[in-house]
């Protein structure tokens, strides 16, 4: 199957998906969007208000600045790629548990696979337990790993904690500004790897927008 049809297979079945309680409260499940080949992959914590009544990720306020950081190194949305650890709004905006995180994990893996992005961007607390383990945002933000799986993972505060508290906002602007040296690095590392693990993508067609519902 190319990146497009896995994906778009994800998004199917995350919209009818009741694999753990989060279905039970939600309007519609996000289960993320843009561009199909994508080199960079932001991950966020869960859709909110705004994205369970609309089906798209960050689509409030959160979202607004997440636009204007993606603006300052010259990206759009449909340049990247935006999903959330878990698919479906937790009620009143809780934290997700990790039974929730479990039983949606597998979605993202699948996202993750068909695109290969060669940077990931954890938004938060919650997608950076996936990539960093046990660590502290306050110490790890802004850090890159690189991954054997063949991409860069940077870690970031969640955009919405820059809304909650004003003194963050210029250090997450300061942290997206590394995400062009990151890529840079991780289109080095690319180059450099051997040509099974470069292969270019099996679909060459043009780049296509998902956002199915
Ligand atoms: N916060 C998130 O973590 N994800 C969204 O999609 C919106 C807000
Ligand atoms: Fe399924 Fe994930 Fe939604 Fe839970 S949060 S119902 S696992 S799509």
């Amino acid at each position: 199957m190319s990146s497009e049809e896995i994906l778009r297979e994800v998004a199917v079945e995350v919209s009818t998906c009741s694999k753990c309680n989060l279905c039970k409260g939600r309007t519609r499940a996000v289960p993320g969007e843009g561009s199909t080949s994508a080199k960079i992959l932001f991950i966020g914590e869960g859709p909110g208000y705004h994205e369970d009544q609309q089906g798209r990720p960050f689509v409030g306020p959160a979202g607004q600045f997440l636009d204007e950081l993606l603006a300052s190194i010259n990206l759009k949305r449909s340049d990247v790629f935006i999903t959330n650890v878990v698919k479906c709004r937790p009620p009143q905006n809780r934290d997700p548990q990790p039974d929730e995180i479990a039983a949606c994990n597998n979605y993202l893996d699948r996202q993750i696979e068909a695109l290969k992005p060669r940077v990931i961007v954890t938004l938060g607390r919650f997608s950076m337990a996936k990539f960093f383990g046990n660590e502290k945002i306050s110490v790890i933000h802004g850090r890159a790993r690189k991954k054997d799986a063949g991409y860069i993972c940077i870690a970031m505060y969640h955009p919405a904690a820059g809304l909650h508290q004003a003194s963050l906002k210029d250090v997450i602007r300061e942290d997206f500004k590394k995400i062009p040296l990151v890529m840079a690095e991780a289109e080095r590392m690319a180059a450099a790897a051997p040509k099974v693990a470069v292969a270019p993508k099996k679909n060459e067609e043009p780049p296509q927008q998902l956002s199915l519902f």
